[in-house]
């Protein structure tokens, strides 16, 4: 066994997507020693396949839009269930953050007039998405790449030297943390442990202060838009550090995955090709989508063809056509329509744009989606229909945080910010809104990060060779068995539980079901055996993945039992209805006692600011909340 690798720094940063990558920049800027640590190679983080783009009230592309109407579409589309504080700051800095990503190279769309360029996206008034064609993600991550370069290059010119330097600011890529490290259980962070995927060989990384950034929990479903990344690892290794999940029924599924062929089942078609003018249809050609408009949504959607047509070119005198309400309202739209038996020939339904827009047009505004469904799927886009049908996406829930400073409060130098982190998106997040999300709250963590780290005076703890070896023994666990199970069976067991009885619709029975099986799998995957040696060894790094997502699936299943309610993300067929009363709880998901599993428990949602109560009106906040909430909360609004 080769020696330990060891590193020491002032802040780690876990994860090199957009969320990190703006933190690692912040704590770095704050003067302070930055790792970045992530699985994949630099460059290449789950955040460049965000397409359609980044939500900022800029109002470029329509004056009357302000962080006050973006907060509104924000907990509108969340339902409320928001946290607040983080919704307001998310709407204020964005524009901010959108700004500075420019002084960094990157280069927005424009408009005629050469502003930055904001297309329409689902439940938002007003355009409001920067983009940079339909490859937006791929902008900001090699825009912030940059910017760390040339901070390295600052930092070396500093030292009198030339090219870059990597001592204040390095990047350890294709390199996964499997633990992090405490004084002691529920302490103080004192670093964390990983190994380099390619050799296996392990590293250590002494820090007093780690920032969560490592994304979503996609791969726990069959069917996903996300990249082998997002397997929940945050969720798992701030759990495991006594820290607490919120909400984590919430699951978006964006409506418009790629259905068909099989081998690229759940890629995402972006929204923006409806925000563009491309409309749902059913296999009677049908825009069915109109039949789908809920009560609360009434007054903002189009009930005809005609008027929604018309909203593209003129959004001041028409209403918004209901292919663009929000994502969970659109999935189950289509969930339904395939169920009724008017779905496509491979089980989703129609998305065109082939008709509504001309060629060169889909082609200027879309390249990324022709290319895709040209390539993958053999359509031509600009000519037919797409098929299309709901994709597992996102997920709402995540580490509880401290809203003003990503702090994960419940453990000392813990810090989240991007999809890992929960709260901002209520029960579902509109499209654009994390991409602003990333770098409002990754600049925000990192220099929560080192404010944290200032209060310690370069007082920082030790790591033993005790912790050492026991996060080894863990690490090797499957390496050492003579026979057992297989990672892989194991992980499409867990998918297709999670496909079959925690979707997009759920019930009691199913989700109960859903949890018996899933203590077996975990029964199981105790003698989960790799063959093979640890050099770049795909199974072994999925046996221990899979530590992680049994733990993400417990806390959607049992949260998703808990909540008897249907809003947002979270649809329960035996209890269809939006409650006011459950609007008022969180729910709170934590390692039991004897570390075998989760408990969740409900906690109250602080009471919203009066001065952005004030921001709706009295009867629009009468769907959401209960009487005695908005008491004081006058008809108008502001
Ligand atoms: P990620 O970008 O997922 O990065 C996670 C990082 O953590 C990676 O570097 C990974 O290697 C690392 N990591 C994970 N686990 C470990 C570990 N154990 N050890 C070390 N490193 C680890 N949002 C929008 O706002 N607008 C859009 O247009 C949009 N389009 C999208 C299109 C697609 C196809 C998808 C799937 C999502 C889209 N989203 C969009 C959502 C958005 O892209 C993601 O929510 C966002 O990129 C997540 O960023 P992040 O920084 O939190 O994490």
């Amino acid at each position: 066994e080769a020696e330990i690798e060891r590193h020491s720094y002032d802040v780690l940063v876990i994860g090199a997507g957009g969320a990190g990558l703006r933190a690692a920049i912040a704590a770095h800027e704050a003067g302070l020693r930055v790792a970045i640590i992530c699985k994949s190679l630099f460059g290449k983080a789950h955040t460049v396949m965000a397409e359609g783009g980044c939500a900022a009230a800029m109002g470029n592309a329509n004056g009357n839009d302000s962080w006050q109407v973006h907060f509104r579409d924000t907990m509108r589309g969340g339902k409320f269930l928001n946290n607040w504080r983080m919704a307001e700051l998310h709407a204020k800095e964005a524009p901010d953050r959108v700004w500075e990503l420019e002084t960094y190279g990157a280069l927005f769309d424009r408009t005629k007039d050469g502003r930055i360029s904001q297309r329409n996206f689902g439940g938002h008034e007003y355009p409001r998405l920067a983009h940079v064609g339909d490859r937006t993600g791929l902008e900001l991550i090699r825009t912030m790449q940059q910017k760390i370069v040339s901070l390295q290059q600052a930092d070396a010119r500093a030292r009198g030297n030339t090219g870059a330097d990597e001592s204040r600011l390095r990047v350890f890529a294709e390199c996964t943390i499997t633990d992090l490290i405490q004084t002691h259980r529920g302490g103080p962070v004192a670093g964390a442990f990983g190994y380099y995927r390619e050799t296996g060989n392990f590293v250590v990384f002494r820090a007093p202060a780690v920032v969560l950034a490592t994304g979503g929990i996609g791969k726990v479903a069959k069917v996903t838009s996300n990249s082998w990344e997002c397997t929940g690892d945050g969720m798992g290794l701030a759990l495991r550090a006594g820290s607490t999940l919120l909400n984590m029924e919430f699951v978006q599924f964006h409506p418009t995955g790629m259905v068909w062929p099989p081998s690229v089942k759940g890629i995402l078609v972006t929204e923006g090709v409806r925000g563009d003018g491309g409309v749902l249809k059913n296999s009677d050609g049908t825009r069915f989508t109109f039949d789908y408009v809920p009560d609360v949504f009434r007054e903002q959607y189009a009930d005809n063809e005609a008027e929604a047509d018309r909203w593209y070119a003129d959004p001041e005198h028409n209403k918004r056509t209901p292919d663009l309400l929000p994502r969970d309202e659109v999935a189950r739209a289509i969930n339904s329509e395939v169920k009724a038996g008017r779905g496509s020939p491979h089980g989703g339904v129609f998305l065109d744009i082939a008709s509504r827009l001309p060629k060169d047009e889909i082609l200027r505004r879309l390249p990324s989606m022709y290319h895709q469904f040209k390539e993958l799927a053999d359509v031509d886009i600009t000519a037919e229909p797409m098929e299309v049908g709901p994709t597992c996406h996102y997920v709402m829930g995540g580490i509880e945080v401290e809203p003003d400073t990503g702090a994960a409060s419940r453990v000392p130098g813990l810090f989240a910010s991007g999809e890992v982190a929960g709260g901002m998106h209520g029960s579902n997040r509109l499209g654009g809104n994390s991409l602003s999300d990333l770098l409002v709250f990754g600049k925000r963590s990192g220099d929560g990060a080192a404010a944290y780290v200032a209060t310690l005076k370069g007082v920082y703890p030790a790591i033993t060779d005790a912790q050492i070896d026991a996060c080894r023994r863990i690490a090797l666990a499957p390496t050492d068995k003579q026979d057992g199970e297989n990672a892989y069976e194991l992980h499409e067991e867990l998918q297709q539980i999670m496909n079959d009885l925690v979707g997009i619709i759920r019930r009691a029975g199913e989700v109960q079901d859903a949890l018996e099986r899933l203590e077996k799998l975990k029964e199981r995957a105790q003698h989960i055996r790799i063959t093979g040696g640890r050099r770049f060894n795909p199974g072994w790094h999925l046996a221990l993945d899979l530590r992680n997502m049994l733990a993400v699936a417990e806390c959607v299943a049992r949260a998703a039992l808990l909540r008897e309610e249907s809003r947002g993300g979270h649809t329960r067929d035996d209890f269809p209805a939006m409650s006011a009363e459950w609007r008022q709880q969180n729910l709170i998901c934590a390692l039991n006692e004897a570390r075998t599993g989760v408990d969740v428990v409900a906690q109250p949602l602080a009471a919203m600011r009066p001065d952005l109560l004030a921001l709706f009106t009295r009867s629009e906040l009468a769907k959401y909340y209960t009487d005695a909430e908005i008491a004081d909360v006058s008809e108008e609004g502001v």
